[in-house]
């Protein structure tokens, strides 16, 4: 078992969390006839004290998960590196540091982005509505099957959120920790399965700066690019950034990614780039 792989319960937990706020909204729709009605009932929804409350809720549930248990991680890597001392003191003042404003503020992108998913979806029933409009389709029908549409989309959008936020909360967290005590560097790491993607694939095991996110599609040769971003921190990946507080436990030569490129260095040249 990989010691920084993120919890994949956690996600799971919050992908439960984000499907039983749409099926309350979704029970709220059943006796609605009116495409009219059905949107102003989702925005109605969308602005609603509870939904504010329970976006917030969640939100804070899946980042002190995700929160604690890395801490738990970060306690266990510190037991077996030279270190360890250093890090476990490091780690018992964190919650003063930078480390309580970033906790803070992946709660808060993540319950806005719970808070916005009645309405993305809203707009997409819109869409829908105006499409069988044109094609001349009578509204008890159009309201059918927005009633069908409405669970599948909400379906759809609940996973991509939860892959997606508790892989770049993670990312957020290990970052704010990794700086806050002086650990610069990460090693890539993937799931190493079939679903990761080819511009990932070759980043497996490279050793990347905090300060310097590589751009792998680019990296990877390819045209179409995402920017440059760190490990875990974009849509739907399942890649971690596995700390580097020790480097008698890198395997040298190592790949680096550094200048823009991925260089084989020894421990030497490394060195002297840290
Ligand atoms: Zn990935």
């Amino acid at each position: 078992m990989d010691l920084w792989a993120p919890k994949r319960r956690i996600e799971a937990t919050y992908q439960r969390a984000l499907r039983a706020s749409m099926r309350s909204l979704e029970n709220l729709l059943v006796d609605l006839d009116d495409p009219i009605e059905i949107l102003r009932a989702i925005r109605n929804f969308s602005r609603s004290k509870g939904f504010a409350v329970y976006s917030e809720a969640a939100a804070t549930k899946m980042v002190t998960h995700l929160f604690t248990d890395a801490g738990r991680t970060w306690r266990q890597a510190a037991k077996k590196n030279s270190r360890g001392r250093f890090i476990y003191e490091a780690l018992q003042k964190e919650m003063a540091g930078p480390l309580g404003g970033t906790v803070m503020s992946q709660i808060n992108r993540n319950a806005e982005l719970i808070r916005s998913l009645p309405l993305d979806i809203a707009r997409q029933v819109n869409g829908h509505i105006m499409a069988e409009s044109l094609k001349g389709t009578r509204a008890s029908n159009i309201v059918e099957q927005i009633k069908a549409f409405f669970p599948e989309a909400s379906k759809t959008k609940a996973g991509l959120i939860a892959r997606t936020e508790t892989s770049k909360t993670s990312t957020a967290l290990t970052r704010a920790r990794s700086q806050s005590i002086g650990v610069n560097w990460y090693v890539w790491r993937t799931s190493k399965d079939a679903r990761v993607r080819d511009a990932h694939a070759r980043m497996e095991g490279v050793l990347v700066k905090w300060d310097s996110p590589p751009s792998p599609e680019q990296l990877d040769g390819e045209a179409r690019t995402y920017g440059h971003y760190h490990c875990g921190d974009i849509f739907n990946c399942r890649c971690y950034p596995e700390p580097v507080i020790d480097l008698d436990l890198i395997k040298w030569p190592a790949n680096v990614h550094w200048g823009g490129r991925i260089q084989r260095m020894s421990r030497i040249q490394f060195e002297a780039i840290m």
